[in-house]
């Protein structure tokens, strides 16, 4: 089974639109999908599902929230998309998001770059403003070498653009997923850089939030990472899942379809399905 359940699209800040997206991942073999863009179920009002017959779509979303002044990723799979919870609380993140791109400019405009806020929302378009469309921004107006160094310098964490604490509290975002019908996954653990007593804490708190799976494959990753993080999902009585958190073609650690098998003791989250 080729599962990917965890992409972006242009309705946040992948570079293909949803059809493209969903050509792509039949290329690629991929037998269920799921689009996951960041707060915003927007992708799937423009879909036509005919187009990839041999394709399962799993309606999904990635919802940002605030652990302990922490950015942490949950990804909600199978919900319904008609939810008011779920809807409300998308509209709730949404306006968040726009303040916080607000603030974001004004605090790279102090430090002297140029029409930020118009720069990233030309590029959002009719997507929520995002980080990476702050950096293409500065790189493509020649105001920062590369996107490693507008992460690295100004936006990622602990930098003038990284503003905290604009979420929704864990606690929210699952129950907005859980009151869709849908299964809580807690995104990419090993992306948060937490030394293992915080990733414990923090499985313990998503769990007891009501959390059903970890994302034991994200993408290309080492076969150890794998095995730790599937030894981490058993502990805590977590199903699985995996996804390549695909966003544009040409980045090999993140390609649409290319995940790898989840460990064999895993429960994966489709098995109910
Ligand atoms: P935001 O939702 O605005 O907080 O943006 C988060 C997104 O920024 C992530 O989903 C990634 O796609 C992207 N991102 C985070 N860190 C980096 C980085 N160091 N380099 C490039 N993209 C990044
Ligand atoms: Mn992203
Ligand atoms: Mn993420
Ligand atoms: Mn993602």
């Amino acid at each position: 089974m080729i599962a990917d359940l965890h992409t972006h699209t242009t309705a946040s800040d992948g570079h293909l639109d949803p059809h493209e997206l969903l050509a792509g991942a039949h290329a690629a073999g991929v037998q269920l999908l799921a689009i996951t863009d960041h707060d915003t179920l927007a992708g799937y009002a423009e879909l036509d599902r005919d187009l990839a017959p041999d394709c399962r779509i799993v309606p999904g979303i990635e919802l940002s929230t605030t652990w302990r002044k922490i950015a942490i990723h949950v990804v909600g799979l199978n919900i319904d998309l008609k939810n008011p919870a779920l809807l409300a609380g998308v509209a709730s993140q949404s306006s968040a998001r726009h303040e916080r791109a607000q603030l974001i400019a004004m605090r790279l405009e102090k430090l002297g770059f140029r029409d930020v806020l118009s720069g990233a929302a030309q590029l959002a378009g009719s997507a929520g403003i995002s980080r990476p469309h702050f950096a293409r921004h500065l790189v493509e107006s020649g105001q920062v070498r590369s996107m490693q160094d507008a992460f690295r310098k100004y936006l990622g964490p602990g930098k003038a653009g990284d503003i905290r604490e604009t979420w929704a509290p864990l606690d929210d975002v699952i129950s907005w997923i859980k009151d869709a019908g849908g299964v809580a996954v807690l995104a990419h653990p090993a992306k948060y850089k937490l030394t293992n007593l915080k990733l414990e804490e923090l499985t313990q708190d998503f769990r007891r939030a009501g959390g059903d799976a970890l994302e034991v494959i994200s993408g290309l990753q080492d076969i150890n990472l794998t095995n730790r993080l599937g030894r981490l999902a058993l502990r805590h009585g977590l199903q699985a899942s995996c996804g390549s958190d695909f966003h544009q073609p040409g980045q090999s650690w993140a390609r649409l379809g290319a995940v790898a098998a989840l460990p064999r003791d895993c429960v994966p989250v489709w098995e109910a399905w």
